[in-house]
């Protein structure tokens, strides 16, 4: 549904989720949401379509481009979300991303459905196409950096299960007969050598696996099998590039400028130069040829969890003190 105005005082929200229009992004989102305040909100003249809730006591905005075609929200949705909610203070960047995989040891091993977190302040960067990289000047408020440190806490403390049961809570709302919504299987989690391009295969009607001709000679033999599909969560750095890469040679030689990337994205790190914003991005593929949409919804709904585990840490009486700050644009 439409509408010209919000149905809701829009000075009661202090935090903004953005995500893409991706439909397994915004879908999470909204199933997220403790308490749904209106149906999805196109005000005239805006870019984005709003989605207004409550999740852990917090007064959210959920935010994506209205537009199909613009897949990636920019800065300019993240400035007119600011626009139409002043109150906003705490702005989170919510979606998926590329993982680049590395196997060194635990905290580099990636793997497809989890997440990567940028909380300091150098590990959000711009990659120009050159693979030049510039850092962003704004991120996260300290109330919700602060909250991020003790999200990691809990997580490790949990060892991951109340990661996995609160993503279980959330799946079973989810649409079953979506694609995107079907719970993978560990085996799919294909990495292919980089130097392995995609075969295009014409799928049978059920088949759901885009890689059926693709050689599995050619699967990295990891170090260390994963005997259940429960994500992980990394802490480190997200890289924002102008295109989607797609193509593992191209990814390793960045990979060798950049030994602390842990993701690529498109367009987080304008999003939090220029309005500030903490980035969580669910690894839904490896930035190589062998794409498909199967991760999707796994990823974005890990990232959604963590993005709404967070909020449960950040004080309600933090939502008055730190504002978002404007910087320059890259
Ligand atoms: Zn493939």
């Amino acid at each position: 549904m439409s509408s010209t105005e919000p149905s809701s005082d829009p000075r009661i929200y202090r935090v903004g989720w953005i995500c893409a229009n991706r439909k397994a992004e915004y879908m999470v989102a909204l199933a997220m949401l403790d308490e749904l305040h209106s149906n999805p909100l196109q005000v005239l003249g805006n870019v984005n379509t709003y989605m207004l809730g409550e999740l852990h006591g917090h007064n959210v905005v959920v935010c994506y481009p209205k537009d199909p075609d613009q897949v990636v929200p920019t800065p300019f949705h993240a400035r007119m979300m600011l626009e139409e909610f002043k109150t906003i203070q705490h702005v989170l960047l919510v979606g998926i991303g590329q993982g680049v995989p590395m196997q060194n040891n635990e905290d580099t091993d990636i793997r497809l459905g989890d997440v990567v977190i940028a909380i300091q302040e150098s590990e959000v960067i711009y990659l120009n196409d050159q693979f030049r990289s510039t850092s962003v000047k704004n991120l996260a408020d300290e109330a919700l950096r602060s909250a991020a440190n003790q999200f990691l806490t809990e997580y490790k403390k949990s060892q991951g299960d109340t990661l996995g049961k609160n993503m279980l809570k959330t799946w079973k709302h989810m649409p079953s007969k979506s694609s995107l919504f079907r719970w993978p299987d560990i085996c799919e989690d294909y990495l292919f050598n980089s130097a392995y391009e995609h075969v295009e295969f014409v799928r049978h009607e059920d088949s759901r696996d885009p890689c059926e001709s693709c050689d599995r000679d050619e699967l990295v033999c990891r170090k260390k099998q994963r005997c259940e599909l429960l994500p992980r969560i990394h802490s480190g750095v997200v890289a924002s590039l102008n295109y989607p890469l797609r193509d593992a040679r191209t990814r390793d030689r960045m990979v060798e400028m950049h030994k602390k990337i842990r993701c690529l994205d498109m367009k987080s790190a304008q999003i939090a130069n220029a309005v500030g914003g903490l980035v969580i991005r669910g690894i839904s593929g490896y930035a190589d040829s062998h794409q498909n949409e199967k991760w999707q919804g796994l990823a974005a709904l890990a990232a959604a969890t963590c993005a709404s585990w967070l909020l449960s840490c950040l004080p309600k009486a933090a939502a008055s003190k730190d504002l978002v700050g404007n910087a320059g644009t890259i």
